[in-house]
């Protein structure tokens, strides 16, 4: 017997607290797994040290940015920090899914919450950090931000942590190696997924049934010979 399953690419979501890591894991999942991209979002926010244009996000002004909503280019999109947005672009992903390519998109809730309306089928993933005391921490680690900064990206994600319920799956990421390895079993049941099969093909049932008789009657034999 075998299974046909559907070629098309699946979709697959991940958010989560900020700084709980998400960026290292999804980075070691796509080392791992060639089947799987990054779908790059847009962003007007400016672009940080170490950071580049077509890698991290497509970095675009607010105008071009609004000038690209107006033209639908977004599959979803949202003003995230500090007035600033960021959007998922709509034709490169549905060229990438087409392909049978699987898709991460690593966005914040709101831009969750729009595309699970559009493709109920989306895999939707959310990284805990073990502590809002380690998210202090990690924080102040990379110093990327001023006070008034690093308060509204703690409001946001107390308030994110409410909206885990719209979620199918939670990950702590306490210890980095598990948090890996059980988002990639995720993907791999996703895979199995009886709603994924296509087509069912079995053999003839009287062909098999035939090899199995004649299975049967080499073991009497066999059996009959020891028996000698
Ligand atoms: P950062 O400025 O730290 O790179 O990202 C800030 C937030 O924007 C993160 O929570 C990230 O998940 C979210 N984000 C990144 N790209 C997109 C996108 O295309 N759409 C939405 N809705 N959120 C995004």
């Amino acid at each position: 017997m075998s299974i046909k399953t559907k070629t098309r690419g699946q979709l697959i979501i991940i958010s989560g607290t900020t700084c709980a890591g998400k960026g290292t894991i999804i980075q070691k999942l796509l080392e791992r797994n060639p089947n799987l991209e990054l779908s790059i979002s847009y962003t007007s926010r400016p672009m940080r040290g170490g950071e580049e244009n077509g890698r991290d996000y497509y970095f675009v002004t607010q105008e071009e940015f609004e000038k690209k909503i107006q033209q639908g280019d977004f599959l979803e999109y949202a003003e995230v920090h500090y007035e600033k947005y960021y959007g998922t672009p709509k034709m490169e992903l549905e060229e990438k899914l087409e392909s049978g390519r699987d898709v991460i998109l690593e966005i914040e809730v709101q831009g969750a919450q729009q595309v699970k309306e559009m493709f109920p089928e989306t895999i939707l993933i959310f990284i805990l950090a073990p502590s809002m005391e380690e998210v202090k921490r990690r924080i102040k680690m990379r110093g990327l931000e001023n006070n008034e900064q690093i308060v509204k990206r703690f409001e946001k994600a107390y308030r994110e942590i409410n909206e885990i319920n719209q979620y199918n799956y939670v990950v702590v990421n306490d210890n980095l190696e598990e948090a890996i390895t059980k988002v990639e079993s995720i993907l791999i049941s996703e895979k199995c997924r009886v709603d994924r099969i296509e087509e069912v093909f079995m053999e003839n049932q009287e062909e098999i049934i035939h090899e199995f008789l004649m299975d049967k009657e080499f073991d009497n034999s066999t059996t009959s010979l020891l028996d000698k």
